[in-house]
Order: C-alpha cells, then sequence, then structure tokens
C-alpha cells in the first residue's frame, strides 16, 4: 500500500465525536474531499465525508451492528449515510470511472484508493487522510492549495468531457480558494468546452451558480467566468458584471440573491426564475429585489419599510449603491436598521365593527385607508385611522 504522503498535526476533526463513532467502527475509512481539503487549509470544516473499500452492504451492516443508524442514501454509487447524534456522515465506497455520458458516470467499486482519488476532480479535493492525520496526496493537492491553484487531477478537457459540471465547479473552488493566476491549461480547456455546457440541467447549473455567488469574494471567478465565454453560455443575463464589483467592493452581504440581482439588473425575473428553476421562495425574493429603492422623503421611506420590511429595503439600497445612484445609502441603512417597522393598525374586523357586511367593500376600505396612512408617512396612530374610517363609512353609508 501506498505510504501517506504526510502527517498533519493534531486536528479537531479527528476528536470530532461523530468522525470518532464511525471511524470505531470502520478502521479503515478515511476522510476523502472536502474535509481533507479544508483540514489541510486550516479551515472549518462542512461535512463529513468518508470512503471506504469495503463494499456499501458490508459498511450498512456493520454500522447497524455497532448501533449506528444508517440510510441508504445513494446504494447506486456507492454512498450510505450514517447518523450520529443528528449529524450525517457520509461513507462512499472507493470507486472508479467505468463510462462517462458528460454528466454522469458508470462506476465501479474498487479498493485502490489511488484510482478512487484519480477520478476526482481537483487535485486540492483529491485527497484522503486517516484518523491519525496522515494524509494520501498523489497529485500534490497540498502545493496547490498553498500556492492557491485549482487544477485539474488528469487532462482537464478528459476530465471535462467526462463530465462538464466540472467546468462550473472549477469557478467554485477558485472563487474560494484560488489566488493570483489560474491555470492555464484548465482555462484553456474549459474556453473549448462551452458549447458542451448546454448539457447540464438548469437545476445543477444553478446550484453550482449559487456558490460561485456566495463565496466571500466572487469577482475574481465572475471575471474567468465571463472571459472564458462560460458566463454567457449558462448566464445570458448577466449585463453588469461592474455592479456586482461594486456591490462586493461596497461590502454588502454575500447573499447569492442579491448578487445575481446586481448582475442581472434588467432580466425578467419570471423568465430567469423559470429558466435556471429557482425554487418558490428564491423566485419571491429576487422578485422584491426587482423593487428599486424609494426615490422619495422620508414618507416614501417609512411606506416602503412598512410594505417591503426592513430586510428587502436594505437589499434595495445596496443594489442602488451598487448601480451608482447617488445617495448616502450607508445612512439609510443605518436609519432602517434602527426603526421599527410601521405597522397598519387597522383589520378586516374593525371595518365589520362599523357596521360595513361582509363583502368586498371591506378590502377596498382598508386598501384606501391604508394608502391614505402611507401617504401620511406611516405615522398615525390607531385612534386616527379609526376616525377615518369612521368619516368613511358615515359619508358613504354602511
Ligand atoms: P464543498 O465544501 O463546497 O461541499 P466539497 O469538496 O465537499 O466542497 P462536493 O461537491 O460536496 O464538494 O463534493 C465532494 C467531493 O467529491 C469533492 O471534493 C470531489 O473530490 C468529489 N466530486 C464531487 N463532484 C465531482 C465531480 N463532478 N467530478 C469529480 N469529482 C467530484
Ligand atoms: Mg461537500
Amino acid at each position: 500500500m501506498d505510504p501517506p504522503a504526510f502527517r498533519l498535526a493534531r486536528l479537531p476533526v479527528l476528536d470530532d465525536p461523530a468522525f470518532r463513532r464511525v471511524h470505531a467502527a470502520l478502521p479503515e475509512a478515511r476522510l476523502v474531499g472536502g474535509c481533507v481539503r479544508d483540514a489541510v487549509a486550516g479551515r472549518p470544516i462542512a461535512d463529513l465525508d468518508l470512503a471506504t473499500p469495503r463494499v456499501p452492504e458490508d459498511v450498512i451492516a456493520t454500522l447497524r451492528a455497532a448501533g449506528i443508524p444508517v440510510v441508504p442514501t445513494g446504494l447506486a454509487h456507492g454512498t450510505v449515510t450514517a447518523v450520529v447524534d443528528g449529524r450525517p456522515v457520509e461513507i462512499t465506497t472507493l470507486r472508479r470511472d467505468v463510462a462517462t455520458d458528460g454528466r454522469h458516470a458508470t462506476v465501479a467499486f474498487t479498493t485502490d484508493w489511488r484510482e478512487d482519488a484519480a477520478r476526482r476532480d481537483f487535485t486540492i479535493n483529491a485527497m484522503s487522510m486517516d484518523a491519525e492525520g496522515n494524509v494520501w496526496d498523489w497529485f500534490g493537492g497540498r502545493d496547490d492549495l498553498a500556492q492557491g491553484v485549482v487544477r485539474f487531477v488528469g487532462d482537464p478537457a478528459t476530465r471535462i468531457a467526462e463530465d462538464y459540471l466540472r467546468a462550473l465547479r472549477f469557478f467554485r473552488f477558485h472563487a474560494r480558494y484560488g489566488r493570483g493566476a489560474p491555470d492555464t491549461a484548465a482555462l484553456a480547456a474549459i474556453r473549448a468546452a462551452v458549447p458542451g455546457l448546454a448539457i447540464l440541467s438548469a437545476e445543477r447549473v444553478w446550484s453550482e451558480l449559487k456558490r460561485i455567488l456566495a463565496a466571500p469574494e466572487p469577482r475574481e471567478a465572475v471575471r474567468l467566468m465571463a472571459e472564458t465565454g462560460v458566463l454567457a453560455a449558462v448566464l445570458p443575463e448577466a449585463v453588469a458584471r461592474e455592479r456586482l464589483d461594486a456591490l462586493v467592493a461596497g461590502g454588502a452581504p454575500a447573499d447569492p440573491l442579491l448578487r445575481l440581482a446586481a448582475l442581472c439588473p434588467d432580466a425578467d425575473v419570471e423568465r430567469l426564475a423559470e429558466r435556471l428553476k429557482l425554487s418558490g421562495a428564491e423566485t419571491a425574493t429576487l422578485a422584491a429585489l426587482a423593487d428599486p429603492a424609494p426615490a422619495g422623503d422620508e414618507r416614501a421611506w417609512r411606506a416602503a419599510l412598512a410594505s417591503r420590511g426592513p430586510e428587502a429595503l436594505t437589499a434595495a439600497t445596496w443594489l442602488a449603491e451598487a448601480e451608482g445612484r447617488p445617495g448616502d445609502w450607508a445612512a439609510r441603512r443605518a436609519w432602517i436598521a434602527a426603526t421599527p417597522r410601521p405597522v397598519f393598525p387597522l383589520r378586516g374586523a374593525d371595518v365589520l365593527a362599523e357596521g360595513v357586511p361582509p363583502g368586498p367593500r371591506v378590502g377596498a376600505i382598508l386598501a384606501a385607508l391604508q394608502r391614505r396612512w402611507a401617504e401620511a408617512g406611516c405615522r398615525d396612530e390607531a385612534e386616527t385611522v379609526r376616525r377615518w374610517l369612521r368619516e368613511t363609512v358615515a359619508a358613504t353609508g354602511a
């Protein structure tokens, strides 16, 4: 068996009770993928992913015998999920690719750790680590991580043709780990692979775009996406990179939808949401982001705060600032944070209590009163608005 490439000093992840518990049952299992990358980089670890040469049936039986609940989450490709103290730990049997079609691979199980590493996308994602902190690093992942280079394992063009999603994953990892000049072979292969990206489902494209846009610093990755033609292929609505740049430079939160809205200011939200298959909640957020910050005085802002809420209104100020609209947007955000959201004080029941019979007129009266309340700066308290209600009913009859 290959000796490890290096050993890391005591790592918190190795003391993780979930890892220890699974490892006690499966002593040959190693951590793989993102958690090893982040351990080597000294970054916090998100998910625990393990690999083992045992076949899934053996993994399931062994974990169950050890009293660990296990769910066969992806048996066809060798993955089961152990649940320890409510936390999921994925355990995947070592694999090699038998056939690929540009997105999905037909895999065969193997007992060869290096073979499993060789099918992974980037050198920084292809390391494995045992419970003592020994790291196997066949492709120079540690050096690439230290230098901030995202490099394909093997020939970039071949690896992309096996799975075009890797062209987008490159930008996800470049945004998070890349520094300085990107790997030229990778960029050339990605540029040549742009027509092939059409094979990717909208769900996968959005899932990657979202992660790229959620990175603390997405600007260089998005610039490279534009330069290679990837951006135009997967997000032709992205016509305003300078707004994304301004948004990030201005210190706006790393919110993928806010950044998407900045990049695509002219997009038809319904069509964009439909094309990228956004969730209902994402679509609603994006639609709210299309509503610009109010142009008027204090009353307009109070009305906007009442109707849109502090979060959406704050987002609108970031977009206005990124767009270059004049204004003291930081002061406006401070005002939003310090101002309680005005709440219209009447409900349908109040109108009924004045003797108006149930029916469409109730809603119409409420809407008119709410408009008047908003135009007055949402300041008037329940007593005043009730007086308006009584006047309205008296003037028009119950
Ligand atoms: P993140 O912190 O973003 O989740 P990750 O490395 O865990 O990063 P995942 O997408 O969860 O990324 O994938 C887990 C691992 O599986 C990767 O580190 C990589 O080794 C491998 N992998 C995932 N997708 C691919 C792919 N399309 N081609 C090759 N290897 C892949
Ligand atoms: Mg992951």
